[in-house]
């Protein structure tokens, strides 16, 4: 047996402080008394087998789909294993097969683990992403750019109940990973690089997922599972799963809002940032894990691990020694499930660690009654499946909400005048996301890259099948081409000729350029640029004169500070999903407006990375003297830009209170009017900057947003209530401060100072 001496010596001290101290709040649910008689049954091994969650194709047969009997009696009769996550590899479930599959491990779990039924996790982060017939919403980072928190009900609404409908009764989802370094090629999960955006839109997906009662979760809902805590999405280096530098008030400022929104909401369980923040992995962060998340906001919910995070500890991180250190180190921040896909076995570990003193009984009896606890809420002890039919499951009233969901998200961003185009219109389509629906859906979609199968997307539409229904002699020649491998990265640049050729006879040409789909590790870059065919292939067309649309179709903002201007106009449509070419094409035509403003910072330059919130410092004019101290922040476009065919104009800003204090609540109205001449609707954003503050002050921070929808020449007034407090910030010190002196409030270029007081 390993000696405590031969530990790490900050192992060890968060080994003894961890096995000795009390670990987070009891539970509130009217089920402990049910959990706490189930605990005081249980042997050793069953605790351990609920702490574990194994990849479905340990159980499953790849070739055969079937669940194979030697491996079940493994994973459940000597380890007890209590949950199961994932599809099988490139085969996307039906909804038949699932249901079948789920019950199988329903009856064996609970002949094999006392009654205790196994709890199914899956990702469906758009939708039911993981279901042949779901209905795929845009991804979230489109939803982001609606500013219309309704779709992210809509899209929990609907993925609850396809996710129901096979079986399934848990999905990780919400992704609220603030995406504020554009080159992590995760910033398509989430809804752009804003806390407050991110929080609202997130608690609302959240609700609508598991319903308005946490305690028992309705059979067409499911439990939530926010990710990924916290600080995930702005690795240093851009790459996935590398470390991260965030101060705690950062932290505090920005992190960790959205996660707090959502618990306080009811959210049922967390899944953990696989890197690291200030040079500790997340999943051994007991701060962070115990300290933050489940003591101060008296969470008693469940929080289980990336994949295999528990070995990066050792493998990976190299903070513990071996595997056993590892699985005692993240069980003691916090951790009460893991996620370690090929290794039940790890049940033994977990024994062996208690028996050691390594893991108290304290701590292990916590995790299983969380475990437990998420269970009972879901009501997998009474109904471990739901008997019911499923009529909505891809039906057309779900197909509309997410085709409504795209026409928000598409963001116009330039149009001298070329849009909408003209009936009958002669138009070239091309470039590599013309013709492919891989593109439109992105990772999560069918698959885990998105590579899906062509059957699965059949019966919708690509951009230039969507043009095509409007514009007949629309005609697709797309000059360069993804090569269609899993990674889908590499280009096929020989047609740029025949594009060139096919531009001359025609009266305008949509050129789709962009990424193809990616999900994680497998989406790294070097480089942001737009790749060098794609930039070729749009400069030859420009230089035959004709007029350009360019549509990006991309799950970051690739720079294309050289393509712009050969640009009519300029549609950013990100990953709108499965009726994202349809929606393009209404609105090129038309006859749908744009509404959609971007819920991210598009930089102009590689190394020149910024977000809307800025410090006040780091854009500053040139100044006389020997130096000049000048900071200059030249973006392509900004966070909140996007244009419609209609304008807007804000007038009458109006405070009620020209002095505040804490405690208040601040409300504000403005008028708006549609000054066009066609319907049209508006994100209204509300922001505020502190002037003078003993920390350096952001230049801006979006406080509160609406959408209205406004008729050619209606005004309507919007009014906003935000408590006072909204507008503190984060100090060094940990706590919310809100300073005397003055702020100014502003929405659509209009203005108004109020003054804090003590
Ligand atoms: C991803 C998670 C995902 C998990 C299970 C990991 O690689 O980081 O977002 O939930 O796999 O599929």
């Amino acid at each position: 047996m390993k000696t405590i001496t031969a530990l790490h010596a900050a192992t060890a001290a968060l080994l003894l402080f961890a096995a000795s101290c009390s670990t987070a709040p009891q539970g509130n649910s009217p089920y402990e008394k049910e959990i706490a008689a189930k605990i005081s049954s249980m042997t050793l091994t069953q605790k351990a087998g609920q702490l574990v969650q194994i990849n479905i194709d340990k159980i499953c047969d790849p070739q055969t789909l079937e669940l194979m009997p030697g491996a079940m009696d493994v994973v459940f009769g000597k380890y007890k294993v209590g949950s199961i996550l994932n599809t099988m590899g490139e085969n996307c479930p039906t909804q038949a097969w699932m249901t079948e599959i789920v019950k199988q491990i329903q009856d064996k779990s609970l002949q094999e683990c006392d009654g205790i039924p196994c709890i199914y996790g899956l990702d469906m982060i758009h939708g039911a992403t993981y279901l042949v017939e779901g209905t795929f919403f845009p991804q979230e980072i489109n939803l982001g750019a609606t500013f219309n928190p309704e779709h992210a009900a809509n899209l929990g609404k609907v993925l609850a109940y396809e996710t129901r409908s096979m079986q399934v009764p848990w999905v990780f989802s919400p992704v609220m990973d603030l995406g504020r370094n554009p080159v992590w090629p995760r910033q398509w999960e989430s809804w752009g690089e804003d806390a407050l955006v991110q929080s609202v839109m997130a608690k609302e997906e959240t609700i609508a997922m598991q319903g308005s009662d946490k305690e028992n979760i309705g059979a067409i809902n499911v439990a939530a599972c926010l990710k990924h805590y916290m600080g995930y999405g702005v690795p240093v280096s851009g790459k996935d799963r590398t470390p991260a530098l965030i101060p705690d008030y950062e932290l505090r400022e920005r992190y960790f809002r959205p996660f707090e929104a959502c618990i306080k909401a009811g959210a049922l369980s967390v899944m953990v940032n696989s890197a690291s923040i200030n040079g500790i992995p997340t999943h051994a962060n007991r701060k962070l894990l115990t300290g933050w998340l489940k003591e101060e906001l008296a969470w008693d919910g469940m929080i289980v691990t990336d994949w295999a995070d528990i070995d990066n500890l050792y493998e990976r991180d190299h903070v513990a020694a071996d595997r056993k250190e590892a699985i005692a180190m993240g069980i003691n921040a916090g951790i009460d499930m893991i996620m370690d896909p090929y290794k039940p076995e790890i049940v033994e570990d977990i024994c062996q660690l208690v028996e050691e003193g390594k893991i108290s009984e304290e701590r292990l009896n916590d995790a299983v009654a969380r475990v437990l606890r998420l269970k009972y809420r879901l009501g997998l002890f009474k109904n471990p499946t739901v008997d019911a039919q499923w009529p909505l499951t891809g039906s057309e009233g779900f197909a509309r909400m997410a085709y409504n969901a795209a026409v928000e998200s598409e963001v116009l961003l330039k149009n001298e005048g070329i849009l909408p185009l003209k009936p009958g219109a002669r138009i070239l389509v091309c470039g590599p996301n013309s013709d492919n629906m891989r593109c439109l859906n992105g990772g999560w979609s069918y698959t885990w890259q998105g590579t899906n199968n062509p059957k699965y997307v059949e019966k919708f539409n690509t951009i230039y099948e969507a043009l095509k229904l409007r514009f007949p002699a629309a005609q697709l020649v797309p000059g360069v081409s993804y090569i269609q491998d899993w990674a889908g990265q590499s280009e096929d640049a020989s047609g740029i000729h025949a594009a060139v050729a096919a531009a001359r006879g025609v009266d305008v040409i949509v050129a789709c350029i962009g990424e193809n789909s990616y999900c994680e590790t497998p989406g790294n870059i070097d480089d942001l640029n737009i790749s060098a065919n794609q930039k070729k292939l749009v400069e030859a067309l420009a230089a035959t004169g004709k007029p350009i649309v360019l549509v990006l179709n991309e799950g970051r903002p690739r720079v294309i500070n050289t393509l712009e201007p050969l640009a009519g106009a300029v549609v950013d449509i990100m990953l709108p999903g499965n009726y994202g070419a349809d929606a393009l094409a209404a609105l090129l035509a038309g006859e749908e407006n744009f509404s959609g403003k971007l819920p991210l910072t598009y930089p102009k330059h590689v190394n020149s990375l910024h977000t809307y919130d800025f410090k006040v410092s780091e854009k500053r004019e040139m100044i006389g003297g020997a130096y000049n101290y000048d900071a200059k922040m030249d973006v392509q476009w900004s966070f909140g830009d996007g244009l419609s065919y209609t304008s807007f104009e804000y007038s009458n800003l109006v405070s009620d209170k020209s002095e505040f204090r804490s405690g208040d609540v601040l409300n504000f109205s403005i008028d708006v009017k549609n000054t066009g001449e066609r319907a049209g609707k508006e994100s209204v954003l509300l922001y505020s900057s502190d002037l003078v503050a003993s920390m350096m002050p952001d230049v801006k921070r979006l406080r509160a947003f609406t959408k209205i929808e406004l008729q050619p020449g209606e005004v309507r007034t919007v009014s906003f209530s935000i408590p006072a407090d909204d507008l503190a910030f984060a100090g060094d010190d940990g706590k919310w401060h809100l300073e005397p002196g003055e702020f100014r409030i502003a929405a659509g270029g209009e203005s108004v100072i109020i003054n804090c007081v003590r």
